[in-house]
């Protein structure tokens, strides 16, 4: 391949939306036969809003609702932001916090007067009540509660793209095998797949920030040639293990550092047209 007419392409990419930071990654992009999709905030919009509150036992929803978004100020996770933006259109104030934990792919954890407060995945409680366990919501569920007991469940429900069933379609068309990654659960997991068109078996649920580079490597190993499309922090290893990295210029700084095309659009329409342009400019030049 002549270097300008790689270069073209690389121009013709700017045009689409697609930033590729080297003419030398078209060469890979043309040999992708898998693309491996994020789910929250790629496939999703990625901005949540709190659809339900359930407490258990004497809390109040608004007690249960002022405690967890106290927690997740701290939190830059989108299922915390929609926990503190309920909050504030509620009119909640949130209290003071110390001790501020993260705790990546689960939850988080915060000091509030003297108590040590948890949101998140109900693997971080002891003690999850029943009724709380039995909730049945569309949307992801966490808990909010202290001393290892959850007192409340909180449903944050996000949306897919508009645009993500027709771009997946796209990606398939070209005869690329699509699949999910998320650490949410998998019954969420699997909703979001339907909506797109991912078949239930290209579900990978349930998987810790810090394992997600792993399934693109067991990937690799069953010799996929595998793109993976992200945004968040915890996406930023999987990027830099996969053939091709792509991530959303709407998502995070490390993700975009990582990545070896930024999609500029806050969709992922351009993933296809990326691949589709590879395959031409390789074309041209041979
Ligand atoms: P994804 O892979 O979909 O981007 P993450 O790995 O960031 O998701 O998070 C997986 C799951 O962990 C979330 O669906 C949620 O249940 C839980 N979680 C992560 N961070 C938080 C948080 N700050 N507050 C509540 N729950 C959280
Ligand atoms: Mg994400």
């Amino acid at each position: 391949a002549t270097p300008t007419a790689l270069l073209v392409g690389t121009g013709r990419g700017a045009e689409l939306g697609v930033l590729i930071k080297g003419p030398e990654i078209l060469e890979s992009t043309r040999r992708i036969d898998t693309v491996v999709l994020d789910k929250t905030g790629t496939v999703t919009t990625g901005k949540a809003t709190l659809v339900d509150v359930t407490p258990s036992g004497r809390l109040t929803p608004t007690a249960a609702l002022q405690a967890a978004a106290s927690v997740e100020a701290g939190s830059e996770h989108p299922v915390a932001q929609a926990i503190v933006r309920a909050a504030q259109q509620r009119g909640i104030e949130l209290r003071p916090i110390s001790d501020f934990t993260n705790l990546p792919g689960m939850g988080a954890r915060a000091t509030i007067k003297g108590t040590e407060v948890t949101v998140g995945k109900a693997s971080l409680f002891d003690v999850v009540p029943g009724d709380l366990e039995s909730l049945d919501r569309v949307g992801t569920t966490v808990h909010v509660g202290w001393g290892g007991v959850a007192y409340a469940a909180l449903t944050v429900a996000d949306e897919v793209r508009p645009t993500s069933p027709a771009s997946l379609e796209a990606l398939r068309d070209l005869g690329l095998r699509t699949m999910l990654l998320t650490g949410d659960n998998k019954r969420t997991a699997r909703q979001v797949a339907e909506e797109v068109g991912i078949n239930p078996a290209d579900v990978i649920a349930e998987v810790l920030p810090s394992d997600k580079h792993e399934a693109i490597a067991r990937l690799q190993r069953e010799g996929r040639v595998v793109a993976m499309v992200g945004d968040g922090v915890n996406d930023a290893a999987a990027l830099a293990q996969a053939d091709l990295g792509l991530a959303m210029g709407s998502g995070t700084d490390v993700a975009m550092d990582s990545a070896d095309i930024v999609l500029v659009r806050p969709e992922i329409g351009a993933v296809a047209d990326a691949i589709g342009l590879s395959r031409r400019t390789l074309a041209i030049v041979k």
